[in-house]
Formats: structure tokens, sequence, C-alpha cells
């Protein structure tokens, strides 16, 4: 099925043919498909993990197949992409015993099988798993499985298509659909209640990803006020990462910014939590922290990598920085305004590990600029200016909230093709190009290969030749799915890249795989940075304003 989707070119045809298909499910099929379909083994908010790779992948398949010596390799090599490779492989060698066709429930049960396996016989377990699957996969079915099982999809099918194809196979308004699965991110369950004409019910709930609301980037302090408000609520802008805390009668869970489960990190945060109240949703920041002051965002990134937490709890502590509360104890507060919002909070949060965030009313764009000084000097990356009145918008970047970062500025970026490095980083993907995003496009805008250590580099080197899309020799082209955060020093205009513009000088700050590459940086931007960097240039020329 997903094969003549993709097969399709027309996104109408797409749509109507996973909308036939979705619609002729039972609604736990439904549930089911519309997880896998988002290249997942579980919806967002499970914290089950598979736990197994492209090594334990292969090392089955193999077996499986009994592919002869180097010819796994050989395969993988041509295809660049494991889920390919699988195909060809068992297409090529099918297993001798007879096969009992896949159904979405037996792949779940495999999947759940697969996470469920823990201590000393775990590997043997996940593996006998991952062999009953593929030794009832189709070819072209395996392929699928090794693309949720690594999470490859994701960037396939995103719910660009699933959510039309829900409101299709449902006959609702796609609109009413998109609404709904910023409440809450999970298709699956989306699909079940748009099938029972139940989405004009779909809140924020405790326990129920939803989309985060987020800010436009402003170049000058003015430009804060455009919409002629009285007054901004200003806060620091942290430079940890994004989280929603979901506090049900079970369990505290803390989600990151792409929706997966951090709760296992940050151990010292769930009794504080927990004792905050018995159903909640907050919103804030997870930020490093020591004293009176926040320490480098690479300290925190070293945290999330880590088995084990506890030894790090002590040499790395965090906060957590509430500056939004959606739902406490059964009352919605999606649409009271911030400042009702904030009162709320204030009264639940104690002081500790778990705070408010700072905050303060700014009438004048020298109020902003003063504000912002105090927030650099206080080691903050720059400040976050919200409408007092503004209810939360879930999955929504408007002017509601705006972002202040300091000097030129970075942008988020994703990578789409990667080259071999020279001299010691040869052999090793190390050039980068980048891309912003123009609508559903990606167009590029720079090259960079710098700013990253030797370690993060091998690290990105490897995913990129798992992930790589066509193989040039030189270069390969790679799924645009890893962030980076690049600094440069003046934008340009350009025939080089696709985007018209090229940056100069630039340099990778930081590898930003807390952002999806849904949420990176826009082609009008670019465009709106150009220009503010022009005038900012034509006035430093002419000397500073008369007025
Ligand atoms: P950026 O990471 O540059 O896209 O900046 C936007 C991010 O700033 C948001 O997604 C939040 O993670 C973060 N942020 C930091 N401080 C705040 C704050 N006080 N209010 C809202 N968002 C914040």
């Amino acid at each position: 099925m997903l094969d003549e989707v993709r097969a399709t070119s027309s996104t109408r045809a797409k749509v109507a043919a996973l909308g036939g298909y979705l619609a002729s499910l039972g609604d736990d099929d439904l549930r089911r498909a519309c997880t896998f379909l988002r290249g997942a083994p579980f919806p967002p908010g499970d914290p089950r993990r598979l736990g197994v790779g492209w090594v334990a992948i292969g090392a089955v398949l193999r077996e499986l197949t009994r592919a002869p010596g180097d010819e796994f390799h050989a395969t993988y090599r041509r295809h660049g992409d494991l889920g390919d490779t699988a195909a060809e492989l068992l297409a090529r060698y099918p297993p001798a015993l007879f096969r009992a066709p896949l159904t979405l429930e037996t792949v779940a049960r495999g999947f759940e099988a697969i996470a469920g396996a823990q201590g000393a016989a775990s590997r043997r377990v996940k593996a006998a798993a991952l062999r009953t699957l593929f030794h009832d996969a189709a070819p072209r079915e395996a392929a699928y499985l090794v693309k949720i099982m690594t999470s490859d999809m994701r960037v396939g099918l995103r719910e660009g298509l699933l959510l039309p194809a829900i409101a299709s196979a449902s006959g609702r308004d796609p609109a009413e659909v998109r609404r709904a699965a910023l409440l809450i991110a999970d298709p699956g369950e989306i699909a079940v209640r748009a099938r029972h004409n139940a989405l004009h019910e779909t809140a924020i709930e405790p326990g129920r990803p939803f989309r985060f609301m987020l800010a436009s980037p402003v170049d000058a302090p003015r430009d804060a006020f455009a919409a002629s408000v009285p007054a901004l609520w200003v806060e620091d802008k942290y430079d940890g990462i994004r989280v929603q805390v979901h506090r049900t009668a079970e369990r505290v869970a803390i989600l990151s910014r792409t929706l997966d489960v951090v709760t296992a990190a940050f151990p010292e945060l769930v009794a504080p939590l927990e004792a905050v109240g018995r159903a909640y949703v907050f919103d804030g920041e997870i930020v490093a922290w020591e004293g009176a002051r926040p320490l480098p965002f690479v300290l925190l990134q070293q945290r999330l990598q880590r088995r084990d937490p506890l030894r790090f709890m002590v040499e790395i502590p965090v906060v957590l920085i509430c500056f939004d509360v959606l739902h406490a104890g059964g009352r919605d507060l999606l649409g009271a305004p911030l400042s009702a919002r904030r009162e709320v909070l204030q009264a639940l949060l104690p002081r500790g590990p778990v705070r408010l965030s700072a905050g303060s009313l700014a009438r004048t764009p020298e109020e902003l600029e003063a504000r912002f000084r105090a927030a650099r000097d206080a080691g903050h990356e720059g400040i976050v200016m919200k409408r007092p009145d503004s209810p939360y918008q879930p999955g929504r970047r408007g002017r509601l909230w705006t972002k202040w970062k300091p000097g030129v500025g970075t942008l988020d970026v994703v990578v789409v093709a990667a080259e071999y490095g020279h001299g010691k980083r040869a052999g090793i993907l190390s050039d980068y190009t980048f891309a912003v995003r123009d609508g559903a496009r990606l167009v590029t805008i720079g090259k960079a290969y710098s700013g990253l250590t030797d370690e993060e580099i091998a690290g990105l080197s490897a995913w990129f030749h798992a992930h790589t899309r066509r193989d040039l020799g030189a270069a390969r082209l790679v799924e645009p799915v890893r962030v980076l955060e690049v600094a440069f020093d003046a934008i340009t205009k350009s025939r080089r890249h696709d985007s018209g513009y090229a940056l100069r000088f630039p340099r990778i700050v930081r590898i930003r795989d807390d952002k999806p590459a849904g949420e990176i940086d826009t082609l009008d931007r670019v465009r709106a940075m150009h220009a503010a960097l022009a005038r900012r240039a034509a006035g430093a020329r002419d000397g500073p304003p008369s007025s």
C-alpha cells in the first residue's frame, strides 16, 4: 500500500489511497496504522523504546537470509538504506519456511516484545522477535518495518499526508483534523475521534502530548511592538531544552520538543513535580544551572546522552523553569490570557528545582533593550516577548510570542548533503550543505565544516552513511533530518544556492537534535534578516539616527 502511495506523485491521489486504506480498518488497527505511518513503533508520548539498531537488525537479516559472505554489505552499499537492503535480500533469499502474513496486530505485538525485553536475556529475546517479524514479512513490508524501527519514515510520510488522509477517511474537514492534532499530537487518537465525530471535544489533556507554541524571531526591539501593543511581557530566553510536563494521577512525564519522553534523564525533577499537584500540564525549559546562573547548553546535552543520569545529577545540576500552564486541576486554560495563566502557575509552583520564569512588563523599545542587556549579563541567550493578553496557541509560531537573540543571529538549518573531508577527515562525511525551508520545499543556503568536535563529526558521519538518499561518490544526499544551528558574518544574495542567498563564513554552533526538521528557519526569515542587516549596515555608514 505504501509503495502505491510512494509511486503516485499527486498529493491528491496519495491522500485518497491512504484515506481509503484507513477507512477500511477497525479502530484498533486504525490507531496502529496511524502510528506506523508516522514512522514510529509507538505513539508520541509513549515511553517505550525498541532499543534495536542497525547492528541488531543487520545481524538478524544476515542470519535469516543466509546471504553469502559480504553480500549484505555489498547490497547495503548499493542502496545506502537498510530498509531497501532488507527488501532485496529477502526477495533474493526468502526464508524457507511457510510465512504467516503480517498483520498490523502482529507487528504491534512484535514491537511490544522487542521493547519489553529486559535483563540478561534481552538481546536474545529482541533478536527472536525481530527474526519472527522479518520471517513473516514480504520483502517490501520488511523495508517499511526497518524504516519504522529506525524511525526513518518520519521524513517521507509526515503528518502532511497523514492528517488529510485521516480527514478523507472520516469525511471530516481537514482544517478541523489539523486543529485537533495540535492539541493531541497522536494521529491514531485523532483518527479514532474523527471517525466517531468527537473532534470538537478535543482539548489539552494531561498525559497526551500537544504541539508547543513557538516564538517568531525579531531583529530589533521596535519590531516586537509592531502590532501596536501597549506593553509586552518579557522573559529571559533560556538556553536549554523545551519541555512539556504532564502530571496524571499515575505519573509525571517530561516530553521534549520532538515529543520524546525524557523523564528518565531528569530524576531529580520528578518528586518536586509530583508534589505540585495531581493533574496539570506545564510548558517550560530545562536548563543546566548552578547557583544563580545557567550553565552552557552542551552540558545539558551531555546529560541527555548518558544512560546513567544519576552520576550527572551532581556534576550537571538542572532546573525546570516553567513559563506556562495549559491545564490545572480539571481546568482548561488554553483560552485564558497569559497574565491569568501566570497567576495560576505562581500559586502552584514552589521554589527549588522547579520554578517560575522571571518576567516583567516593558512599554518601550528602550525598556526592551535594557531587559535584553540584563538577560545577556545574567548568562541567557536573549529575551522572549509575549503579549499579556495572548491565549496559548498550540503549534503556532505567530506574533503573540517573539524572540530576540543578539548579533547577526544564527539560523537553524537542516543538512541535505554531506561530503568527505580531507587530511585527517578523509573518509569522514564532515562538510555539510544545509538548507532552510520555503513552504514545503527545502532550499540550500550554505555549506560549513567547522565548529564541531571530532566526536560530533564522527557521530554525524555514521548517521549520514546510514541515512543516505543518493550516493554521489565524493558526496551523499542525505535524509533531511539533522538540524544544525549555524552562525555567520553576513547574508549575501547569491546564485550559488537554491535559496538565492549565501552565508558568509558560516560555522556550526551546535547540533540541534532537540529541534525537528519541520521547525527550522524559513526563507522568509532569511529575507527579513538580509533586509535588517542591510538597514543596519546603512545606519552604521550614515552614523546613528539623529532622533
Ligand atoms: P529557538 O530555539 O531559537 O527556536 O528559540 C525558541 C525557543 O526558545 C523555544 O522553543 C523555547 O524552547 C525557548 N525559550 C526559552 N525561553 C523561553 C521563554 N521564556 N518562553 C518561551 N520559550 C522560551
